[in-house]
């Protein structure tokens, strides 16, 4: 049997300490020996024209498929036997293209495993999975469904290897998982993830009521996440079998959050509340009685901890011009920030990002006209605050420094990224932008934003088409911008033709 597979892992732990963790996954090996694992190839049009399968150690396999029913009915009667259905995105693949062509599948019925909706909660930090990139297998041959079915389990033992790990440290979030997980159904027709759910229960060993469920998520999340917040999505969440893997993924991400961890932009795509409810959770409530959002949010604490100063700069009136422009920012609100030159603009773009960053794994985009001012921000920031947290794109890099940047971006380690306008007109670039949560967009130097100055370069116009363009295909997690000039030029708001009646408040 295939499931034997499992006894390997098992024995990768029985020569450790650790006794309790090869019992569990030797439990787990009897529990789920019956899996039919698969993987189709299919053409663009969605048609099946390959089918791989492994069941109880027996390989399916069908090749240049013309009858897709008869391929799908004898897969159905290959598993008759089976109890559950493994695969990686199965759900919102395979298994859609199975229904679609061929609704009595047999197999259709099983409780689902899907490995995708495992991993972010199996490896809730960069990186994810040696095996999983994006939302799909990272394989080692074209079209070769029965070696992706194989890598598919491959994942899966990690992964059960993973909660074993996680249930003797925290038993309570693996029984947090099980409640999050009963009866969910994706909708729509598709099928539930019952599978994953009996993982769940049988690692932990109970299901928690609703009560239960509140405070072990108080108490795993204790300290990091705002009382307020939590009393304002619990009753939406909690109450709806579909919403509640949502309460998964966040606290899953919670618990390792506060640096380079995000949530990878399937989850989102799949959970669309899932960036508001982070918001709830980690960012500023209005309530001004709570302490934690208050303590969180203060501009001068974050001042001391990301730059060590006591106290903004005083202009000659008393006035600080950096909190008030970092307070507005903190709260939300979009601004033209004039300051003279030299009078520390970039601290009040740079505090909001790094503490966005931070609390809710955000990336700032910050256009800036001067690939050699972009150098020295990056290094001097990085230098300051002893993170890797900014980085630049720009046309001086090589391919690979440039791949090596991008793919810093894509895992979240990435908090404000500065790039020159005429990159907004390279496609890999808008798409790199769209796979993480933007918390806001800088306009450094803004008079060259000026439409009738002569600073003005016409590639900031691909700016605002491709910022329009993500406000549309994306839930931007903020509706904050921030443009921030120096008080020598002349910045005038009625200057800023693209951006009137859209950025500017
Ligand atoms: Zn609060």
């Amino acid at each position: 049997m295939y499931g034997k597979n499992i006894g390997k892992l098992s024995e990768k732990f029985k020569c450790t300490k650790d006794a309790g963790i090869a019992k569990l996954l030797s439990d787990v090996q009897d529990k789920f020996k019956n899996i039919l694992i698969f993987d189709f190839e299919t053409i663009p049009s969605q048609d099946i024209y390959h089918i791989g399968a492994i069941f109880n150690d027996k390989i399916f396999e069908r090749k240049n498929i013309k009858h897709v029913k008869t391929a799908l009915s004898d897969l159905s009667e290959f598993s008759k036997e089976a109890d559950y259905i493994l695969g990686h995105n199965i759900i919102n693949h395979d298994l859609q293209i199975a229904g679609d062509a061929f609704p009595e599948a047999g197999f259709l019925k099983l409780p689902v495993i899907d490995t995708l909706f495992l991993s972010p909660l199996a490896f809730p930090e960069n990186p994810y999975h040696k095996l999983v990139k994006n939302y799909k297998l990272i394989k080692n041959s074209k079209n070769d469904p029965i070696a992706d079915a194989k890598l598919a389990w491959a994942v899966f033992e990690d992964q059960v290897a993973a909660f074993s790990v996680l249930n003797e440290k925290e038993p309570n979030l693996i029984a947090f998982f099980a409640f999050a997980f009963e009866n969910f159904n994706l909708g729509d027709g598709r099928s539930g993830l019952q599978g994953i759910f009996d993982l769940f229960r049988y690692l932990a060993g109970k299901i928690p009521d609703k009560e239960e469920a509140k405070t072990i998520f108080q108490n795993l999340s204790e300290g990091k996440v705002c009382r307020t917040g939590i009393g304002e999505i619990w009753e939406d969440c909690s109450g709806h079998a579909a919403q509640r893997p949502v309460l998964a993924y966040v606290l899953s991400w919670i618990m390792v959050s506060g640096g380079n961890s995000i949530i990878p932009p399937w989850v989102k795509h799949e959970f669309h509340e899932i960036s508001g409810i982070i918001r709830n959770l980690r960012y500023s409530c209005k309530d001004e009685t709570c302490s934690f959002c208050r303590e969180q949010n203060n501009s001068e604490k974050l001042l001391k901890k990301y730059f060590g100063f006591e106290k903004y700069r005083a202009l000659p009136d008393g006035r600080a011009l950096q909190k008030e422009i970092i307070d507005s920012n903190l709260n939300g609100n979009s601004l033209l920030g004039i300051l003279p030159t030299g009078g520390g603009k970039s601290i009040c773009y740079q505090i909001p990002a790094l503490h966005r960053h931070n609390r809710l794994g955000e990336l700032t985009i910050v256009i800036s006209p001067l690939k050699a001012l972009m150098k020295d921000q990056v290094d001097n920031l990085n230098r300051t605050t002893g993170t890797e947290t900014a980085a630049a794109i720009n046309g001086s890099l090589t391919l690979p420094e440039r791949g090596a940047v991008m793919e810093k971006v894509r895992l979240g380690d990435i908090g404000i990224l500065y790039i020159s306008p005429e990159q907004m007109r390279n496609f890999s670039v808008a798409e790199l932008i769209k796979s993480r949560d933007v918390g806001f967009w800088v306009f450094d130097e803004a008079h060259c934003l000026s439409k009738w100055g002569h600073d003005f370069r016409p590639d900031y116009l691909s700016c605002f088409r491709v910022y329009c363009k993500l406000q549309q295909g994306l839930r931007l997690s903020s509706s904050c911008r921030g443009f921030y000039g120096n008080s020598k030029k002349r910045c005038h708001r009625r200057n800023f033709k693209p951006f009137q009646g859209k950025a500017v408040p």
